[in-house]
């Protein structure tokens, strides 16, 4: 589907762009989940987590770097995630640079809060241990990822399970004040 491709044309935006160099490029995530939301891609055509080997270790640590550079430098002190969806929705390789409040409107649904709150969220350390010990990235089975965007809504910071996203929008609120 077209859609698929949107981040092609979205990494090419200089008014998206926050980085640009000879091989990576980080924009801003056009519907946010969090006060602070990135996205590193690499300019060679990796479609997709699943195509990584121990050939592209050089440019996931590059993103790696540039990710917590970043991060540090916009992110105004908040603390963030880094890290791949295990079945991602937009072709072309992309690092989610997020900060974990989860403050935003665009935040609405519990399969968005799953997908950066349970084991479908692949942290870049990971990505980066599993490509050098065993040249591939070790991910959840298809219906394993599905099963976890559906597991029960939890906070990430304690131990509250709220019935529906309003309880954990409400929630949500008193970690970051
Ligand atoms: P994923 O589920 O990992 O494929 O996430 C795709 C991400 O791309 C989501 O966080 C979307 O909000 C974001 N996104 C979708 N379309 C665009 C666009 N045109 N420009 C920037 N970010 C986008
Ligand atoms: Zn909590």
């Amino acid at each position: 589907m077209a859609w698929t491709y949107g981040l092609l044309d979205a990494m090419k935006d200089p008014r998206l762009q926050i980085h640009n160099d000879y091989d990576i490029v980080v924009i801003k995530d056009c519907y946010p989940k969090a006060e602070v939301h990135f996205l590193v891609l690499p300019w060679k055509n990796i479609p997709s987590i699943k195509d990584l080997t121990g050939s592209h270790l050089t440019i996931i640590k590059r993103m790696d770097l540039k990710a917590r550079e970043i991060a540090r430098e916009k992110g105004g002190g908040r603390k963030f995630k880094f890290g791949y969806h295990a079945e991602p929705s937009m072709k072309r390789l992309h690092m989610h640079v997020i900060s974990d409040d989860f403050n935003s409107p665009a935040l609405k649904t519990k399969k968005h809060w799953n997908s950066y709150t349970t084991n479908f969220f692949i942290p870049s350390e990971k990505v980066i241990k599993d490509l050098e010990s065993i040249g591939r990235v070790n991910l959840p089975s298809t219906s394993q990822s599905s099963l976890y965007l559906k597991t029960p809504l939890k906070c990430h910071k304690c131990p509250y399970s709220p019935g529906n996203m309003p309880a954990l929008k409400l929630h949500l609120a008193k970690h970051t004040e």
